[in-house]
């Protein structure tokens, strides 16, 4: 009876999922499905207002949601970093990772671990269903690997995009029937780009990582925006809730990412130990807020330089 149960695998992207995980693990489990394994979805975390609308752009169900690894078999998909999975993740059967971030990983058994520097987990799932002839790939999976690469890359305006992002973006796009990538890759961020009317909560909270800087617990979320103006706006009571939550939560450092995916370009507010920010990007900092210009990937071109500076001291 228990058996059943315990043979399915479950396919899972990291805490407060983005359209890139809940697309990704939806089409891999579909993907291994059709090879004949029980796989299931999963999510860990709230739905964000951009991924509601992709998933009812093309008529599909949030995943189940999934809190607890303990005792499961798990595939991680878009994160490899303890600290972004679901909770007990050491006590649970890992069977793979598919990812696109750094790697910090580090398991007791042989697994299959797949890192690329690609845009998107998105196109990595993509690439398995194109490069399999024995497989269709339905329009409305496809419209959701698109989604998840386009979201990933803001339309291919990430200098995180790559040159296979575009070209299975552009085969995805004629197997969904989208006609305008770009527009709609912008339709779609729209959605979560809606500051105004949104608790701080939601705004810090929204899209956040936790990381492990050298044995310094920083916070990063990040939070898409149409105009400067509206950070600028709330900048004030922003940081006045990054310093009670950092105070609260023991945070050495805690960064707001807010990205403009208009104009590129990254407004950054922070509380902490913000001598960090100082060096990793070697420009002075006023008002715990620094601009930087053309600046989009917290993955590519924030988490990098910042720990670097953490190593170094
Ligand atoms: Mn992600
Ligand atoms: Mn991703």
């Amino acid at each position: 009876m228990t058996e059943e149960k315990e043979e399915i695998i479950y396919i899972v992207g990291h805490k407060n999922p983005d359209t890139d995980s809940v697309s990704s693990a939806i089409a891999y489990a579909n993907y291994l499905n059709k090879k004949g394994k029980k796989a299931v979805p999963a999510i860990c975390g709230q739905i964000n207002p951009e991924t509601e609308f992709v998933l009812d752009y093309f008529k599909f169900k949030a995943p189940e949601s999934l809190i607890n690894a303990e005792g499961k078999k798990i595939i991680l998909l878009d994160h490899n970093e303890k600290e972004q999975s679901l909770d007990n993740i050491e006590k649970a059967e890992i069977l793979e990772v598919i990812d696109h971030h750094r790697i910090s990983f580090d398991w007791s058994k042989p697994i299959f671990f797949q890192i690329e520097p690609v845009g998107s987990t998105s196109t990595l799932i993509a690439r398995k269903y194109l490069n399999d002839k024995k497989i269709k790939i339905e329009g409305k999976i496809a419209g959701l690997l698109l989604s998840g690469i386009l979201s990933d890359t803001v339309a291919f305006k990430s200098s995180t995009t790559t040159k296979e992002d575009i070209e299975i973006a552009e085969k995805l796009a004629k197997l969904s029937g989208i006609k305008n990538l770009e527009e709609f890759g912008i339709e779609i961020k729209k959605k979560k780009a809606i500051f105004i009317g949104q608790s701080l909560e939601n705004i810090i909270y929204s899209d956040f990582k936790v990381f492990d800087f050298s044995g310094k617990k920083v916070g990063i979320g990040q939070v898409e925006i149409c105009d400067l103006k509206e950070v600028e706006e709330r900048k004030k009571e922003l940081i006045e809730k990054l310093k009670e939550i950092a105070e609260k939560e023991k945070y050495n450092l805690l960064i707001l990412i807010a990205t403009n995916i208009i104009k590129p370009g990254s407004q950054l507010l922070f509380w902490g130990e913000t001598n960090y920010i100082k060096t990793a990007f070697k420009k002075e900092i006023k008002n715990n807020s620094l601009y930087l210009e053309g600046v989009m990937s917290r993955k590519k071109e924030i988490v990098p330089p910042l720990m670097k500076a953490f190593s170094e001291n």
